[in-house]
């Protein structure tokens, strides 16, 4: 199954797709749904549909506390993160774990505006993010995936100059517009192996990330175990599992996302998170 929000006559609305068509659930939002218990969610299922393009999606999920993100997690983006700072590699032995502020959350196709005031390096990050489904709280890695409701594309927007005058990596990662997510989530039954799925970044048609899930340095149930320790994960919760090398701030020379470009975010089996950058 693919979820979706959906917008129609102003109003946002949770659904799922049927082909070419939307079809709404009777839930106010999409996380509403993902809270429900497994075996009540088809019966909030409606027939009344709409025609895909007949309506604009939004962000699929818009959770109420910080979307929980993971850093260095892809070993070449550790190293070229290490080479573009100058600094020894050292591999943490747990995930690293920051937030995004939930303000920041985007939605597909959506025009991303940036202030060049605020920030003069904003960079991408293409990363596959977990849906959460279920309450969990000291699971353990082998029932962690039990946990997911699904998956969507995710672009970690960066101000670099921000991340790095900042220490502390919140603020340089919260900026309004700077988490565009979706286009939909796809079902964890649906994705099958989620831990082998080809995950590329486009910038003008131009590739500049391009990797694989298999390639990261903590596995997903890893890190839903690890997150999980002491802390409760709610229905909705968000985790953007880390981005591979390709990174603007670590090319030679670096680049930065400029007014106008177009960025892609493509995910196998998932489908494509598309924004234009719009810098004033
Ligand atoms: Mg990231």
């Amino acid at each position: 199954m693919r979820y979706v929000t959906f917008e129609h006559q102003g109003r946002l609305r949770p659904g799922y797709l049927d082909g070419d068509r939307v079809r709404a659930i009777d839930c106010g939002t999409l996380l509403e749904y993902i809270a429900l218990p497994p075996e009540r969610r088809a019966e909030r299922h409606r027939s009344e549909s709409y025609t895909l393009t007949d309506v604009s999606l939004a962000a699929p999920v818009h959770p109420n506390k910080n979307i929980f993100c993971v850093g260095r997690n892809y070993l070449d983006h550790a190293l070229e993160g290490a080479r573009a700072t100058g600094r020894d590699l050292k591999l943490p032995y747990v995930p690293t774990f920051f937030t995004k502020a939930p303000t920041a959350i985007a939605n597909p196709e959506q025009t991303l505006e940036f202030s060049s005031r605020v920030s003069r390096e904003y960079d991408w990050e293409a990363e596959l993010a977990v849906v959460i489904g279920a309450r969990v709280k000291d699971v353990s890695k082998e029932h962690a995936l039990e946990a997911v409701f699904g998956y969507t594309c995710f672009n970690d927007i960066t101000a670099r100059d921000l991340q790095r005058a900042h220490v502390q990596w919140f603020k340089g990662k919260s900026l309004d517009s700077a988490a565009p997510i979706g286009p939909w989530i796809v079902s964890a039954g649906e994705i099958g192996d989620a831990q082998n799925l080809s995950l590329a970044l486009r910038v003008n048609g131009a590739e500049k990330q391009h990797s694989s899930t298999a390639r990261m340095i903590f596995s997903l149930p890893v890190l839903i175990a690890e997150l999980s320790k002491g802390m409760t994960l709610e229905p909705g919760d968000v985790i953007a599992t880390g981005t591979p090398e390709g990174v603007g701030f670590a090319r030679t020379p670096p680049e930065f996302l400029k007014d106008g470009d177009e960025v892609e975010v493509e995910i196998e089996k998932i489908g494509i998170l598309r924004n234009r950058i719009r810098i004033i």
